[in-house]
């Protein structure tokens, strides 16, 4: 067997960029390509980490109401326990399995697979739900996997979730929003319900990993210990007498691994474009000819787009060197549509190594056939919020020890593996955090405030978090659900907005927008503006001329939400060509979900009896009374976000930015932060150029420039804000109000 030789060193030190190595154990192996491959399906699961404790797993499944499960990605958490489960029997007597994904991807991805393990259809025996989106079928559908969202969503209806045997709630390292939300309930429900069992799965890679997880997964079991006899984590307890409900406290299970080493390299210095680096590291990694696919790790679909064209580039140019190997770069992302995930997923073909640029998706959550070697940007975009602001920052921020270690994992699971880290290893022990905040506590909680409101958890206070949320931003939660009508004096749901909010599947501000629809008679509209921001973007990838002169040809003065309208009208009477879509830019496979999404929402407002109505049908298309009536419908869900223009100094960003940034500043802000932060119009929106002196805007994020930029954006009339919301707004004189 050839030993195997370590990339990077000559090749890469031709770029410029050089490793500091540092082995984490285990032998050099020879070079064999995944052998499971070709394996049939049934092989390939037996030899899975999981398959030898299979037995225990399902005994401490029935002999405990919670179990916690820790192994490492790949390691058949996600694929085989919901089949031992169905196979055991916990499907039987028409109950359900659950397993919850935070991410949609993951769900759907997990689903198809595990379907073509079972030998189904995909919506059959196997299904998968995410929001606005469910393929499985009543009385058929026997292991479900849904988003964490989908089935907190799912609780209002059926509270005491009486559909399922088991809920797993899986990839809770992720410590998603809606998975900390989800646990919180289902420790409720575990009381009210003892036969239900609860299985939390978690992964982890390594020694130092697996000691850090344990605790996390240990704080977890603790969480859920409802015994009144404190046993040690890990206890395990008899089955069970016939009829009995399970032992309260929790299981906890570690399947050991099968994890191949990785060795992990740093640069000597740390780069400050580690996208370039990344790209350079991949081109001379592939220029060692030796095979195996290469994760690279960058923040955003962007960065992932810009390497794949870089690294295309790069392999026409290779192509002419006679390496054995060509190079196939693919993006992933969460918002890559179905037909070029595909692409990812699939093995290569021999001869081609593929490179994939992905996001933070590729993490834990999606299996990755081949994976040999990972480029580690060392960094993510970490959504954070700001209660004081009440807006959010999207900001490129390192990533934590935790999850670079995860991203390392990846390259171990063939054979021994690789890990660039682009950074120096002195950058990484001392800027790199030991783990991630939960998004608990760094997210707009009004949603979720909403929703337990409704489940009748009322004094949100004093509901059992996971990890508590910062106190201000409950505060600010409420605020905001008192400001929309939701909630009443008491902080009490309100009548009939708050319980109807909580019922639509929508943002509170999304949601109140539709109620105020049926009152003003515009639904027809406000359906169409809800559903195309609940859309990936409609218009193609900006940039190009000819893109952004279609996109002119829609823009109107009102701004975005109204420009939505025209392109919705355009594509209708165009009969939903596709072909038309094309020829004016226009995303059709986000139109087309839009439509869908519409339809569902209709059906919601049916429901709640709001009458379908239309403004603009028939009215003149210069109707301005019809129009203010659909903006005032939508302003009516917004207005917490308005921002008026200042007068304040422009300053001029870049050579594109010809007309300087115009400077805007919130309304509701009474001083402070809020009265501080700096908001300026997004240049994919259609009001960029312009200078409308008042706004509302449906969404802002803080960027690395420092700047709050404001996305979706309606124009309205200042007079507007004190009509919809007196509440918040007086009649004070504009100008001192806003002076500073
Ligand atoms: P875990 O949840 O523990 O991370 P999974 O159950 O997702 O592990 O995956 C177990 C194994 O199933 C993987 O190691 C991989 O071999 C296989 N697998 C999972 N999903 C797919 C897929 N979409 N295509 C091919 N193989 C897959
Ligand atoms: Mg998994």
């Amino acid at each position: 067997m050839a030993a195997f030789k370590r990339p990077g060193e000559l090749s890469a030190s031709a770029f410029g960029l050089s490793f500091a190595d540092r082995d984490v154990g285990g032998a050099a192996a020879a070079p064999i390509y995944n052998m499971n491959e070709r394996l049939a399906l049934t092989e390939q699961r037996r030899r899975l980490p999981i398959y030898a404790h299979r037995t225990q797993l399902l005994y401490l499944i029935e002999a405990h109401a919670t179990t916690v499960v820790v192994g490492e990605t790949g390691s058949g958490k996600t694929t085989q326990l919901p089949q031992y489960l169905h196979k055991a029997g916990w499907t039987g007597g028409g109950r359900m399995v659950a397993c919850t994904q935070p991410r949609r991807v993951a769900a759907m991805t997990v689903a198809a697979r595990v379907a073509e393990e079972m030998g189904c259809r995909l919506g059959q025996e196997v299904g998968y739900a995410i929001r606005f989106e469910d393929v499985s079928t009543p009385g058929v559908t026997r292991l479900r996997f849904c988003t964490d969202g989908v089935l907190l969503r799912e609780m209002m209806q059926d509270p005491l979730l009486q559909k399922y045997s088991v809920i797993m709630v899986d990839e809770a390292h992720e410590r998603s929003l809606a998975t900390d939300v989800l646990l919180g309930l289902l420790k409720k429900v575990q009381r009210r319900r003892p036969d239900l069992r609860v299985i939390i799965s978690s992964a982890t890679i390594e020694a130092e990993a697996i000691a850090s997880a344990t605790i996390e997964a240990e704080a977890i079991a603790r969480f859920f210990d409802t015994s009144n006899v404190r046993r040690p984590v890990g206890h395990v307890e008899a089955l069970p007498a016939e009829g009995q409900p399970p032992s309260r406290s929790p299981a906890l299970m570690s399947l050991e691994g099968r994890m191949h080493s990785v060795q992990v390299h740093y640069l000597e210095t740390s780069t400050s474009n580690y996208l370039q680096s990344a790209v350079e590291a991949a081109v001379a990694i592939h220029k060692e000819d030796q095979p195996g696919d290469i994760l690279i790790f960058l923040t955003g679909q962007d960065e992932c787009e810009a390497a794949v064209k870089l690294l295309e580039e790069e392999g026409r140019r290779l192509q002419r060197s006679r390496l054995k190997w060509r190079l196939q770069p693919v993006a992933l992302y969460a918002g890559l549509p179905a037909s070029h995930q595909l692409a990812v997923f699939e093995p290569s073909p021999r001869g081609v190594r593929k490179v994939i640029a992905a996001t933070n998706i590729a993490e834990t959550s999606v299996t990755l056939e081949g994976i040999v070697y990972v480029i580690d940007s060392c960094f993510a975009k970490q959504r954070c919020y700001n209660p004081l602001t009440g807006l959010e920052s999207l900001l490129i921020a390192p990533i934590s020890k935790a999850s670079a270690q995860q991203r390392a994992g990846r390259a171990g699971r063939v054979r021994p593996g690789h890990c660039f880290r682009l950074c120096s290893e002195d950058d990484y022990e001392s800027k790199l955090p030991a783990t991630t905040v939960p998004e608990m506590q760094r997210s707009d909680l009004a949603g979720t405030v909403l929703q337990l409101k409704s489940l009748g958890i009322d004094n949100i206070m004093s509901f059992e978090w996971l990890a508590p949320p910062p106190a201000e931003t409950m505060v600010r939660a409420l605020e905001m659900l008192h400001a929309l009508g939701a909630l009443d004096g008491d902080a009490r749901l309100a009548r009939p907005y708050g319980t109807q909010m909580a019922e639509l599947p929508l943002d509170p501000p999304l949601a109140r927008m539709l109620l105020a629809s049926g009152e003003m008679g515009c639904t027809a509209e406000v359906l169409t503006v809800v559903a195309m921001l609940s859309v990936q973007s409609v218009w193609a990838p900006g940039g190009r001329r000819d893109v952004d002169d279609a996109k002119a040809r829609f823009a109107v003065a009102e701004g975005d939400l109204i420009s939505y309208l025209n392109v919705w009208k355009a594509w209708e009477e165009s009969g939903r060509s596709k072909k038309w879509a094309i020829t004016n830019y226009v995303m059709h496979r986000s139109l087309l979900r839009a439509a869908d999404i519409r339809n569902q929402l209709q059906a919601h407002l049916r429901r709640l009896g709001i009458k379908p109505s239309s403004a603009l049908e028939g009215a003149s298309a210069f109707d301005q009374e019809a129009l203010a009536t659909v903006r005032k419908a939508l302003a009516a869900g917004l207005f917490i976000n308005a921002a008026k223009l200042t007068d304040e100094l422009q300053v001029k960003l870049s050579d594109q930015d010809d007309s300087g940034a115009s400077i805007y500043r919130l309304v509701r802000s009474a001083g402070g932060e809020a009265a501080a932060a700096k908001l300026r119009i997004h240049h994919s929106s259609v009001l960029f150029r312009c200078r409308p002196q008042w706004v509302c805007f449906y969404a802002a994020e803080q960027n690395d420039t420092g700047w709050y930029e404001m996305r979706d954006i309606l124009a309205i009339e200042s007079g507007w804000l004190t009509e919809l919301a007196p509440h918040m707004y007086r009649l004070a004189p504009v100008n001192t109000q806003m002076r500073r």
